[in-house]
């Protein structure tokens, strides 16, 4: 799968290279330090535990989430971070959102928390709700559903069996994700290897990759966003297997399909996320239209120049402005086979809906988005030849700005005329404060 380096491409996504190694993890590591008091040493005993004296920047750590922690800690539970959170403040990332992992049950967390409900119905979660808005996630422990309740075939439908500890560290996607930190004696709990994997920048399963991805398809396209958001590489065996299990997407739940697409947009690393896709094959089972367009060079001339020049001015936009709206990221990412699709036809909106009707089959895409998509598809050709008339006042305007800022870049033409007509349409004041924090800045973060 892997393509031949074109030399008029932009810049490859520059996947780092890394050398699976032999684990680094020394023996003595394994198990706690005698010095630990009697309690802790019980807890997780016979469990093949690794703990990492790893003190995390506490300034870093959410202090609302850490309140959490210690307050379930203090009445008798085990609580840990988990998650992406530990594994950003590892890389030194700033991470989205914290997340609580705990053997206490969501009815013995709303009993400690006045702020907290409980979400979910299939697999039940507390939500603790704090001032702005802020939510800390606390999810009870939980296991792998056993061999009994799986269907036929590995793809899980429901996971809601309580568990311990490091039974749900050994339920997660990657290792990367399944590292536990303990705030009070600052350590991360690592039951799979993670540790030696972030340090290596890796990406590796928890287990066989190909059950991995069987079990879930949807973890390949988390496995790309991870890869392209923190600048890790992919072990070559989950990477073949990611190929392997390429068309296992097509089973899996439409609407998570379509919510990663965007994730993968919305982070700043567009550009080498949907290289990876391409790369993989992913991008031909879930978007065949733009795989055939990327696939087609003569044809297109030079489109996947143009094409991921466009996915390097959405990082760029994202990275100095904040993620950009989802019908923006949808219309840039299908612009050019669009183009196509309506090239020398009357009817736009009825060109554009024959395109999009088997997207919106195949990845769920809401038809809201699409309905925006087709609105924004009949202005920016116009706005492209500064012919804008009545749509300067509608809704999707500056969303079209947008899209045509990006198409323009993506053809190394001048954006001037669109800043133009931005500053014309929208004084300072509302464009320094458009996108507020709906999405914190990833700035900085990656790297
Ligand atoms: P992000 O920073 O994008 O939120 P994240 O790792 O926190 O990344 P979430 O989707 O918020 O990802 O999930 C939280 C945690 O739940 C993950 O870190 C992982 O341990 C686990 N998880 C999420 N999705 C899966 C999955 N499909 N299979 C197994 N474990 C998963
Ligand atoms: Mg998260």
């Amino acid at each position: 799968m892997r393509r031949p380096s074109k030399p008029d491409l932009p810049p490859p996504p520059e996947l780092p290279s890394f050398r699976v190694e032999p684990d680094p993890v020394d023996d003595s590591a394994r198990g706690a330090p005698s010095s630990l008091e009697g309690s802790i040493l019980d807890r997780h005993e016979g469990t093949k535990l690794s703990r990492h004296d790893a003190p995390l920047d506490e300034d870093a750590i959410d202090s609302d989430a850490a309140k959490v922690v210690r307050r379930l800690e203090r009445s008798g539970y085990q609580a840990y971070l988990v998650g992406g959170c530990v594994r950003d403040l590892l890389l030194n990332g700033r991470p989205k959102d914290f997340d609580v992992a705990t053997s206490a049950r969501p009815d013995d967390v709303r009993a400690l928390f006045r702020n907290c409900r409980i979400i979910g119905r299939r697999f039940r979660l507390a939500h603790v709700l704090f001032g702005g808005g802020k939510v800390v996630e606390v999810a009870t422990f939980r296991r792998n559903p056993g061999e009994t309740d799986l269907e036929d075939d590995l793809l899980i439908r429901s996971d809601n069996v309580f568990g311990e500890a490091h039974e749900d560290a050994l339920r997660r996607d990657f290792t990367i994700n399944a590292l536990f930190y303990d705030l009070d004696r600052r350590q991360v709990l690592d039951w799979c290897g993670g540790m030696p994997d972030i340090q290596r920048r890796a990406i590796r399963t928890i287990g066989e990759p190909i059950v991995r991805f069987r079990e879930d398809p949807v973890r390949i396209l988390r496995a790309i966003k991870f890869a392209a958001r923190l600048d890790l590489g992919i072990d070559p065996n989950v990477y073949d297997a990611m190929v392997a299990s390429r068309l296992e997407l097509a089973r899996a739940a439409r609407p998570r399909l379509f919510e990663e697409i965007l994730r993968l947009m919305r982070a700043g690393g567009a550009h080498r996320s949907m290289w990876l896709m391409w790369e993989v094959g992913a991008m031909a089972v879930l978007m065949p239209e733009l795989a055939a367009f990327l696939d087609d060079d003569e044809a297109t001339e030079d489109g996947s120049l143009r094409f991921f020049r466009k996915m390097d001015a959405i990082d760029r936009k994202t990275l100095d402005e904040g993620v950009l709206d989802d019908v923006v990221l949808m219309t840039a990412l299908f612009y050019e086979p669009l183009e196509e699709a309506v090239a020398g036809v009357r009817d736009v909106m009825g060109a554009v809906n024959d395109f999009l009707e088997p997207v919106i089959e195949r990845i769920a895409m809401p038809r809201r988005i699409a309905d925006g998509v087709r609105r924004i598809m009949t202005m920016v050709p116009r706005i492209l030849q500064g012919r804008i008339g009545r749509f300067a006042r509608t809704d999707l305007f500056l969303p079209a700005l947008d899209v045509a800022e990006i198409v323009l870049h993506s053809r190394g033409q001048s954006t001037a005329s669109v800043q133009a007509l931005r500053r014309e349409a929208m004084p300072p004041i509302t464009r320094e404060h458009r996108r507020p924090s709906a999405f914190p800045r990833q700035r900085g973060a990656r790297r």
